[in-house]
């Protein structure tokens, strides 16, 4: 690791970043431009904060759309406060990875109702606000307070490790790579440097064939210098994840399809859904459909990978004019878990349920089949 050689050079390294940003930043909607940002304008807290909180786990190109959609409707954060936590959950469906929408929602109606609508300036007093954690308190200081504040998200990890050769495999390198973060970054500006830094590491320093050709800091960099870019940052040995089945419950009705909303705790908790064979609560769904029928099994229609376990879903089908729990909505069924708020949704209209992927990639397999009308 060479920390201790790189942190006599931090200064040039910064300088060089800074002033690559300048004519090479990212246009994103949440941004202050650089140039602008140099005559002291800073970017609205509200929207840094949604911003990072998508991008958890996100790509950049899959969250503009997400961050427009979301300050289209909540234009503040008050006005996200005051949505129903549902219609949240709708709107953020397909960026995956649902708790963060839920906290997102408990941090909205805390800044809005114990903060009258503004967020803290100080990182300290941004991580005591509800799922914020230490990265996005310090993006948010740094980028919408300018505050001094060390950002570390993946794209900056790669570029630091491979400048300072970090050798430690993750997480505990995290450790030396905040290190030499924190010694690159400038007392004035930080917000812009960090952001600078994951431009380099999205567009330049990237994960497979970096760009070094046009590195801003390729004389600066140990693994350059080396020739074994791609080594960094050191990746543990991956465990194998073990696979899981589950099973869906298509039950259709009048051109209908019945879901429910999901239990608040667990899995894509509060989340509309198919109905399901409890396969979230830790082992292989148990396969029972909820009601008889004449139901028509189509095996491992959809494969998804979450962080721990791969999960591969069966599809059950069924169809009737006599299905004894359609008489209304919001009743209640039995699935080796109560749920509530059953809903019949249109066919015609599912892709409006707001459902989560995997949900979404089972039923938009079913009417790419035409199983409706092949039963
Ligand atoms: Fe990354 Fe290459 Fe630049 Fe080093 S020289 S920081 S590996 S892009």
């Amino acid at each position: 690791m060479g920390v201790d050689r790189i942190t006599g050079e931090a200064q040039f390294i910064t300088a060089k970043i800074s002033a690559h940003y300048v004519d090479n930043a990212r246009n994103l909607p949440w941004r202050v431009p650089p140039k602008i940002s140099a005559s002291g304008m800073l970017p609205d807290p509200y929207h840094i904060w949604l911003s990072e909180v998508m991008l958890q786990q996100t790509t950049v190109a899959a969250v503009i759309a997400y961050f427009q959609k979301f300050t289209k409707r909540w234009p503040t954060i008050a006005d996200l406060a005051a949505a129903d936590e549902a219609d949240v959950l709708a709107a953020w469906a397909g960026l995956g990875y649902y708790a963060r929408a839920r906290n997102l929602h408990k941090c909205a109606l805390h800044v809005a109702d114990e903060r009258n609508g503004v967020f803290p300036a100080q990182e300290a007093e941004l991580l005591k606000l509800p799922g914020v954690g230490a990265y996005t308190a310090a993006a948010v200081a740094a980028i919408a307070f300018g505050k001094r504040a060390v950002v570390v998200d993946a794209n900056i990890e790669r570029l630091v490790a491979r400048l300072f050769a970090i050798d430690t495999p993750l997480p505990k390198g995290k450790g030396d790579i905040r290190i030499g973060m924190d010694a690159l970054t400038p007392e004035q500006g930080a917000g812009d440097f960090a952001q600078a830094c994951m431009d380099i590491g999205a567009s330049i320093c990237t994960a497979k064939a970096p760009k070094c050709d046009i590195c801003p800091v390729q004389v600066h960099c140990a693994a350059y210098a080396n020739a074994d870019q791609e080594r960094y940052p050191v990746k543990p040995a991956k465990k194998a994840k073990p696979t899981r089945s589950g099973r869906f419950f298509w039950i259709e009705q009048d051109e209908k399809l019945l879901l429910i909303t999901r239990p608040a705790k667990g899995m894509l908790g509060s989340m509309r859904a198919l109905p399901d064979d409890n396969w979230a609560a830790g082992t292989d769904g148990h396969g029972q459909p909820p009601l008889d029928g004449d139901w028509q099994l189509h095996e491992n229609v959809v494969q998804h990978s979450f962080t721990h376990f791969s999960l591969e879903v069966d599809l059950a089908v069924y169809q009737s004019d006599k299905i004894a729990i359609n008489k209304g909505d919001n009743k209640k069924i039995e699935l080796g878990q109560v749920l509530d708020d059953v809903i019949w949704w249109p066919i015609d209209d599912i892709e409006d349920a707001g459902l989560p992927t995997l949900f979404a990639k089972a039923v938009r397999w079913a009417v790419k089949q035409k199983l409706k009308e092949s039963l």
